[in-house]
């Protein structure tokens, strides 16, 4: 079985490229040059240069030794909120900037739900001295004063998207018409591992980071590079494509795929894709989605925003399909609890997207001598005011 895309850009069933005919020179530009230029020594040697001295990778392999004897089984935590910005984000970003750089592009694009994304991109733009617009719901800008000042500070215009639910995939459909419309020098940086191919293997590919450097630091540490699990959250499934690439067809490495469960499966608020999603197009490709009977894309829910999606990335489609992967959907409770749990334990404040990864330890029972690496996905600082409501703290 093959997990990785195929020469016309899927996973199995899932992927492809379903664009407007408009999109086509933009997306193809890309599909011919992106392996070619990824494979060049100048831009491997730029791209490890800045993971290592701007990003300050590489993240630390931490054996959690307190969390370990809580649930008897041996836990390590890969350290991506230790990354400037605060999560695996901006492995992407940085990746991407120099891609468009590469391709002669002047201008950046993108969209954000959060604004965790928009953050990771503006940074990177500040970086390079290039133009920066990021689409944003206008509900999701009056939620995320915070994000939206800091896309400010480091010099990106934001740009309010007003039509529908003024959410997420508003802000989708107006990047994508500005692409549509400034095909010569505008780059979109898409920040998880979905969209139309090559996007989700190229995201993926450079986040694939992270479990390149698990290999070496768990032989450093275990004398052996293969974990018996990586668990990962999936949003879009960016850090978990990341965390698994390296351990796809490892067949002695199983693989765990948290989803937010939100208030529950079957409460009609949740974001839980591999139980209720159905083969469908979204973002400009073919996979799991949740979605009505006819067709409408289903308003997902969970607690922590860069959960909150209502597909997930082609290849995790794939892995769920196959079987490849297990996974595992965790409620808005189950989540706050671990969350809360990482910080007495280990002192570390999670992101809420990654509390949902630490949440299977209730819910699983691993042997005691069993090496299970978590993808600590972000830093919990973003998530302040949602841990202090939780816990009227
Ligand atoms: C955005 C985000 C996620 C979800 O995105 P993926 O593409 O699925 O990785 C998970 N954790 C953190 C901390 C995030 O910021």
């Amino acid at each position: 079985m093959n997990y990785n895309v195929n020469e016309k850009g899927y996973y199995g069933e899932f992927g492809g490229a379903y664009i407007p005919e408009m999109l086509y020179p933009n997306v193809e530009e890309l599909r011919q040059n992106y392996l070619k230029i990824m494979a060049e020594p100048s831009f491997k040697e730029e791209f490890d240069q800045l993971l290592k001295d701007y990003v300050g990778r590489p993240s630390p392999l931490y054996l959690a030794k307190r969390l370990s004897e809580k649930y008897n089984t041996k836990i390590y935590l890969k350290r991506e909120d230790l990354n400037h910005t605060g999560a695996h984000k901006i492995n992407n970003t940085i990746g991407q900037i120099l891609m468009a750089k590469r391709l002669g592009k002047t201008r950046i694009i993108a969209e954000t739900g959060a604004g965790q994304h928009g953050v990771a991109t503006a940074t990177v733009c500040a970086l390079m001295g290039l133009e920066c617009i990021v689409y944003m719901g206008e509900i999701d800008i009056a939620r995320q004063a915070p994000n939206v000042a800091r896309m400010k500070m480091l010099g990106a215009t934001v740009v309010p998207a007003l039509s529908g639910s003024r959410t997420l995939k508003d802000a989708t459909n107006e990047a994508i018409r500005d692409w549509i419309n400034n095909p010569v020098d505008t780059h979109y940086i898409i920040g998880s591992a979905i969209g139309p191919h090559p996007y989700p293997d190229m995201v993926t590919r450079f986040q694939s980071v992270i479990s390149e450097e698990i290999k070496w630091q768990l032989k450093e540490h275990e004398g052996r590079e293969n974990p018996d699990y990586v668990v990962a959250c999936i949003g879009g499934g960016s850090n978990a494509a990341g965390t698994y690439y390296h351990f796809l067809h490892e067949e002695d490495v199983n693989i765990i795929s948290v989803e937010a469960a939100g208030l529950g499966i079957d409460s009609g608020e949740s974001a839980a894709t591999s139980v209720l999603g159905k083969e469908g197009i979204i973002h400009g490709c073919k996979t799991l989605l949740m979605q009505t009977n006819d067709g409408q894309i289903t308003e997902p829910y969970s607690i922590s925003a860069g959960l909150d999606y209502p597909g997930v990335g082609p290849m995790h489609s794939h892995l769920s399909k196959t079987g490849r992967a297990q996974f595992m959907s965790i409620t808005d409770a189950d989540a706050m609890k671990a969350g809360l749990e990482l910080c007495k334990l280990e002192g570390i404040i999670p992101a809420i997207e990654t509390a949902h990864a630490l949440a299977i330890f209730e819910h699983k029972t691993f042997k005691p001598d069993d090496i299970v690496v978590v993808s600590l996905s972000g830093r919990g600082d973003k998530d302040l005011n949602t841990y202090i409501d939780y816990f009227k703290l």
